[in-house]
């Protein structure tokens, strides 16, 4: 199973990159839900998983999603882009922040992100500009929040929307505000890999209340359903453009066990980052790679802990030393602007930034539920590397 020269290692076992953490809480609301008569979208734990997504992003209106990138799909709808509107966005960022858009016949333009956190350069925002220009999307990469504050003047003075896509960043903090409540909406991942997940899922935050009744009118299909159930109107029926992006309530059940223990797998994922972070220090300085250093107030939420070797031979030779211990290690976008469809769309400038951290970033295990002899061995597998 195991390169058998590597004896330290031999009666370990292999730690994945992620490990899909339960709270051995969810089969009971999934039972719960089913006991309840009612499983298609909206329901009794739909309704609790809103109230805990609203408390911990203070959003106007919380919508439960199927996944991150159909609540991105809602954004596009909602602003009614089409073709010829442009989207401001990062290369280095998940196809579906792109996807979105050029589903409504709009161009994505890519900008360049910072060294220190991965983010869209602010600085390199006005300048992509133009006419046509009607959406700024960000991401907080790993939960380390972008400069929403400079941000957010550069589109008021545009008259453009700010959209977060906050996949990385629920529970996280930027200069003392919430991740995901400055934009005009911001989205949500509960796909396996985000810090609370139900396998598949996702949310649309709107923190405008223009957007709410919209917005449940093209998450139900295009019909007024979600009035009719609160007795608004008499009879429901088709009144705008839609699709189905309910999740049923056995997700949400799934997702509502996740949410009530926020907390407890929030401050297990931050013992593994700082752990990480104080233990690999000594051995960054003197093997030439960058450990993840944020500014005071950047209240992260432990999504991920990167490294980022001196060049992309000392990460291919690092990722390979990490699978002879029996870690995986996994690096991460490649960037839109290289890829064979984003090839078509524009870039602002040169992406040097986006190019150089692409190809030296790789990201360690880390996930709740992280055992302390998993810990220990790959902190003993990173420390091992030269
Ligand atoms: C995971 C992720 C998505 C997509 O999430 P899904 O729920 O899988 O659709 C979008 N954007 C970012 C930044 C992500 O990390």
């Amino acid at each position: 199973r195991r390169n058998s020269s590597c004896s330290l290692t031999e009666e370990m076992d292999e730690i994945p990159f992620n490990r899909p953490y339960a709270t051995g809480g969810e089969l009971a609301l999934i039972q719960d839900a089913m006991s309840r008569g009612h499983l298609a979208g909206d329901g009794f734990y739909t309704k609790r998983a809103r109230q805990l997504l609203t408390d911990l992003t203070g959003g106007e209106s919380v919508l439960l999603t199927t996944s991150c990138t159909h609540a991105l799909e809602m954004t596009a709808l909602l602003l009614r882009l089409g073709e010829g509107d442009e989207v401001i966005m990062p290369s280095f960022t998940f196809v579906s922040c792109a996807n979105a858009f050029v589903l409504r016949g709009a161009r994505p333009v890519f900008v360049d992100i910072k060294r220190k956190t991965h983010n869209i350069d602010e600085s390199q925002i006005e300048r992509a500009i133009t006419d046509r220009t009607r959406a700024i999307v960000v991401v907080h990469y790993a939960g380390a929040g972008c400069e929403m504050d400079q941000i957010m003047a550069i589109a008021e003075r545009h008259g453009v929307t700010v959209i977060e896509d906050n996949a990385h960043g629920l529970g996280g903090r930027i200069h003392g505000q919430t991740l995901g409540a400055m934009g005009a909406m911001s989205t949500l991942s509960f796909h396996e890999t985000k810090n609370i997940q139900c396998g598949e899922g996702g949310a649309l935050v709107l923190n405008r209340p223009e957007f709410v009744e919209r917005a449940e009118i093209i998450r139900e299909k295009g019909t007024n359903r979600s009035r009719f159930f609160r007795g608004q109107v008499d009879k429901y029926t088709w009144v705008d453009a839609g699709s189905s992006y309910l999740p049923s309530e056995v997700l949400a059940a799934f997702l509502v066990a996740q949410l009530e223990r926020f907390d407890d797998i929030q401050s297990q994922r931050m013992h593994v980052w700082r752990t990480y972070s104080q233990e690999l220090a000594q051995w960054a300085d003197d093997s030439g790679f960058e450990l993840p250093v944020y500014e005071p107030d950047v209240g992260h939420p432990a999504h991920i802990f990167w490294v980022l070797a001196s060049d992309l031979e000392q990460r291919t030779r690092f990722i390979k030393h990490m699978a002879e211990f029996g870690v995986k290690c996994v690096f991460h976008y490649v960037p839109l602007h290289s890829s064979p469809m984003g090839q078509k769309y524009p870039t602002s400038g040169q992406l040097s930034v986006t190019d150089d951290v692409s190809s030296r970033l790789v990201r360690l295990p880390l996930f709740a539920g992280m055992r302390n002899s998993e810990l220990e061995q790959i902190l003993a597998a990173v420390q091992s590397f030269r």
